[in-house]
């Protein structure tokens, strides 16, 4: 099926699906893009996929972490970048003097954002985040204005400018929840409390993936798209098709193919006997690879563009699949997920089987011990193609690592 030297299991990423994923997503919102690439860009790899955002126009890039945000610099990105999770102690001296933009939720933040701004000299940019009712990060209306005075008092003391405001939805993905109208609401309400405080920031946004696609309203100055740059769906059964195409592909080399007589039992538990004589495949991959072991039993794979359920329970390294009586060579191409058009699953699939959300099936089998490597279908031609799969690890702009 693939012309490609397929390893025990490997990560395709193809960049030119992230560009295309970016373009769409922008040209629908008609407002400026923060692509999110935090947990390694959702499993993809940060920095190739930060890459292939900015190249496709998104203005901002989007991280949890200060560290996230400090080694998307380190690979020599200069562009604007927000950071919103830190803990109490962590030192903000690098990110500031690297020009990237904090978040602050509470005074005790800015009291330390301050002192590393007198430490380091150099002024912070600096984005407050108001809880409009996640209550996870960020103030509380009721610690609005408090925050928003202080954050106002610093800006005029010269200790940073303040960038941004912003907040995060509870259910972006079901576009009828009342919270989506209450959030939107209190926002407002907080944008005005910092506009009559003074406060005149250059970015103020909402929405993320779902709701950028779904809910105008909430679009402002800035969309933050995470799981829709990567070519999934973040509303299933909500999103209109815009022709977004996932970027990353599972595959594994079938490993061995066995008959099995009606009552063999499969994988650990026997959770699944044959109630017929079968044939088996052996897919070297498992929950160390970050395989959800939650799918046991009622996943599929791709196989020569068919799939085959998963029978009993993923291990660590391994699971099985039913062939029913087909014998494909060992050797052949095994896709867990990718892009859908091939007859194999989709992350989606994976999701739905494991119980949960295709941004997990991604991000863990992206943690997992799978070898990644990153494509460009658009600009690599086959023979580039085959010499990057060849690669060491640090050549071009094909990674070939451990896949973290
Ligand atoms: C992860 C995250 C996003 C991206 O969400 P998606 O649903 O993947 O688009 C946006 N904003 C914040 C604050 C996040 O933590």
């Amino acid at each position: 099926m693939s012309p490609l030297p397929v390893p025990r299991a490997e990560l395709v990423v193809d960049l030119a699906a992230v560009r295309h994923n970016v373009r769409v997503l922008s040209e629908h919102c008609g407002v400026a893009m923060m692509t999110v690439v935090k947990a390694d860009g959702y499993g993809h790899g940060m920095v190739e996929v930060a890459r292939a955002a900015r190249e496709a126009g998104s203005t901002w890039l989007g991280v949890a972490t200060l560290d996230e945000a400090l080694a998307l610099r380190a690979a020599g990105d200069t562009g604007r970048v927000l950071c919103w999770l830190t803990a109490p102690g962590e030192d903000y001296g690098p990110a500031i003097a690297a020009g990237v933009d904090l978040t602050a939720y509470s005074l005790a933040e800015l009291a330390e954002v301050e002192a590393a701004v007198r430490r380091i000299g150099t002024p912070a940019r600096l984005q407050l985040k108001i809880d409009t009712g996640l209550s996870r990060g960020g103030a509380t209306p009721a610690d609005w204005p408090a925050l928003v005075e202080a954050a106002r008092a610093g800006e005029v003391a010269g200790h940073w400018r303040v960038t941004g405001i912003w907040s995060h939805l509870v259910a972006s993905d079901e576009p009828d929840h009342p919270a989506n109208d209450s959030q939107e609401r209190v926002f407002r309400e907080a944008l005005a409390v910092a506009e009559a405080a003074g406060l005149r920031p250059e970015v103020r946004h909402l929405a993320n993936s779902a709701a950028a696609v779904l809910r105008p309203s909430v679009r402002f100055d800035l969309v933050r798209c995470g799981l829709a740059s990567y070519g999934l769906d973040p509303a299933p059964g909500h999103l209109p098709d815009l022709g977004l195409v996932p970027a990353m592909t599972a595959r594994a080399t079938l490993a061995m193919v066995k008959d099995v007589e009606a009552g063999a039992g499969v994988s650990y538990g026997h959770t699944w006997v044959a109630d017929r004589a079968t044939t088996l495949g052996l897919v070297p991959v498992g929950y160390g690879d970050g395989v959800l072991r939650s799918a046991s039993g009622t996943a599929s794979v791709g196989i020569a563009g068919r799939q085959r359920p998963v029978r009993g329970r993923v291990c660590m390294d391994q699971l099985v699949v039913d062939l029913d009586g087909d014998r494909p060579e060992p050797g052949s191409e095994v896709v867990l997920f990718g892009t859908g058009r091939d007859g194999a699953p989709t992350a989606q699939d994976w999701a739905e089987a494991a119980g949960t959300i295709s941004y997990e099936v991604v991000t863990r089998i992206g943690g997992g011990r799978m070898v990644r490597t990153h494509v460009d279908s658009e600009r690599d031609t086959d023979t580039a193609l085959d010499a990057a799969l060849d690669a060491a690890p640090d050549s071009g702009s094909s990674t070939r690592g451990s896949g973290r």
